[in-house]
């Protein structure tokens, strides 16, 4: 069974009202994860692995507060349900899988990273070994994904002063005319942050949601390339502020409770923030940064 979901339209092109934004449009996959039983033949959170029987498994060879553990499955994406993922060479399938437990110093799970080419995969590990104990919020409940792809416009603080400026102006707004909900009216620029630019919950590509630090730009330690966002890893699919991303097909669910946080893969990472993977576009290593 296929699982679709559906973002609704923006209340405005935004791009339309300061054109200075257009340039700055990035594609994003949302992958709305949502419970099922995912096999590894299927794009998943928390689902099986595609992971080749002839090769062992993963531990965890650092210091963490708790027994040696495997590395748990995060996530798994095939190229064919997220094109933005440009995997390298023939390769077609993005793992993830991490410790289920925070690390010192900067108290986040360490993230290994596989690039695979399925057809290659004909033997499936069948039993992979399982954490005996996993830290709260760290393991993932097994979701399908329902990819989809919206447009994002970066975090208001990664914009430059000029656009910031227009963005929080009320008279900008209301010159062009536009409908804005009233309660903007003192911070305008904050109808932009939660309903214009960047989606929230699990993604691929798009802009990183900034949020616990201010923007930095990620370089790759081995070639200086500018890093590009890979995979946000959510603590919610949404909550109270950015209700105007809940996909059609879950609307009835979300206005129940106003203040219902919606978070299906039961993932909270580091005090309920974004696991931020960014990935060098030139030599694919990688690193990760709290959101
Ligand atoms: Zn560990
Ligand atoms: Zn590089």
């Amino acid at each position: 069974m296929n699982v679709i979901r559906t973002t609704p339209p923006r209340p405005l092109d935004v791009a339309a009202v300061f054109p200075q934004l257009a340039p700055l449009a990035r594609t994003a996959t949302r992958l709305h994860p949502r419970p099922g039983s995912p096999s590894p033949y299927d794009s998943s959170v928390g689902g099986p692995l595609l992971w080749p029987a002839n090769q062992p498994w993963l531990y965890c060879d650092k210091w963490h507060e708790g027994p040696v553990s495997p590395l748990l499955p995060v996530a798994q994406l095939y190229a064919r349900d997220a094109p933005l993922l440009r995997p390298p060479g023939r390769t077609d399938l993005l793992q993830v899988l991490w410790c289920p437990f925070e690390h010192p110093p900067e108290y986040k799970p360490p993230i290994a990273l596989f690039w695979r080419t399925a057809a290659d995969v004909t033997n499936v590990l069948a039993a992979p070994p399982k954490p005996s104990e996993v830290q709260y919020g760290y393991m993932p409940e097994p979701c399908v994904l329902a990819p989809e792809q919206v447009t994002e416009y970066p975090n208001f603080l990664e914009l430059g002063k000029e656009l910031q400026q227009q963005l929080s102006d009320w008279s900008a707004w209301q010159a062009a005319g536009v409908t804005v909900d009233d309660s903007y009216e003192v911070a305008p620029q904050e109808f932009y942050m939660d309903e214009l630019s960047v989606a929230p919950g699990w993604k691929v590509g798009g802009w990183t949601p900034w949020g616990l630090t201010d923007p930095v730009a990620r370089f790759c330690v081995a070639c200086g390339a500018a890093m590009s966002p890979l995979l946000t890893i959510a603590s919610d699919e949404w909550d109270a502020s950015n209700k105007g991303w809940v996909p059609y097909e879950d609307q009835a669910l979300a206005v129940l409770d106003d203040a219902r946080v919606s978070n299906p893969p039961g993932v909270q990472v580091s005090d309920a923030n974004h696991l931020q993977l960014y990935v060098c576009p030139k030599c694919y290593t990688h690193t990760d940064l709290i959101q």
